[in-house]
């Protein structure tokens, strides 16, 4: 039996029985994916985030297993060839990439999990899990994704060209995607990706 769980006052997520479900929420780095999370996060208790594993040295403010697992490059290359990665890449300069054992023990047990992940590790997760439901989120302009990578602050002139750079290529793959949503507008991007869901 399906059973039907009210969770915002317009939008319901099915929590099915086993096996659970996979989300991927893809997008240029700097559209917006980290807080579009936390507010769908905040909306839908039942939504488990997966926790990723980095290699890349943690921002001010970023905590040691909340934000990311950062390990050292060959803590990293010992979980590839142990083959404790459900997919990974690397993405400018650095390794990510997402634990198996949490998302499969999750969905093992009816959980929805998402990963918000860069291009290649979405492409990968289709392989393995032609299921999974993809968003990819676009920003309104590669101008506008620019001023938000600079506005942060977080990144040197050559990570922030660097991540330009990938921006393009993640662009031009949207369509690959099962949902294309542009975040010009927050409140209006979540509600996408909640209509999203609902019609998963
Ligand atoms: P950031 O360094 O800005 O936290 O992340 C850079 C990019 O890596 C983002 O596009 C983010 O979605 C992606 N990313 C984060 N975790 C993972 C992961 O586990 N696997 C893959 N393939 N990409 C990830």
């Amino acid at each position: 039996m399906t059973q039907v769980l009210p969770i915002h006052s317009s939008v319901m997520i099915k929590e099915c029985q086993q096996p659970g479900r996979l989300v991927v929420l893809t997008g240029p780095s700097g559209v917006g994916k980290g807080t579009l999370v936390r507010a769908l996060l905040q909306r839908h208790p039942e939504l488990n985030l997966s926790i990723s594993v980095t290699t890349r040295s943690p921002r001010p403010g970023e905590v040691q297993g909340k934000h990311y697992y950062f390990v050292s490059r060959s803590q990293f290359e010992q979980m590839i060839a142990q083959g404790k990665l459900l997919e990974w890449a690397e993405f400018a300069g650095n390794y990510y990439g997402t634990p198996r054992e949490p998302v499969e023990e999750q969905t093992r047990n009816g959980k929805w999990v998402l990963l918000e992940i860069e291009l290649e590790g979405a492409r990968q997760v289709h392989q393995t899990y032609p299921d999974a439901l993809r968003i990819f989120i676009l920003p309104p302009s590669l101008t506008e994704l620019e001023q938000r990578l600079r506005s942060r602050a977080q990144d040197s002139e050559e990570a922030i060209a660097r991540r330009l750079r990938r921006a393009q290529e993640e662009i031009n793959a949207a369509s690959e995607f099962d949902f294309e949503i542009i975040n010009d507008n927050f409140e209006t991007a979540v509600n996408r990706i909640e209509a999203a869901l609902f019609a998963a």
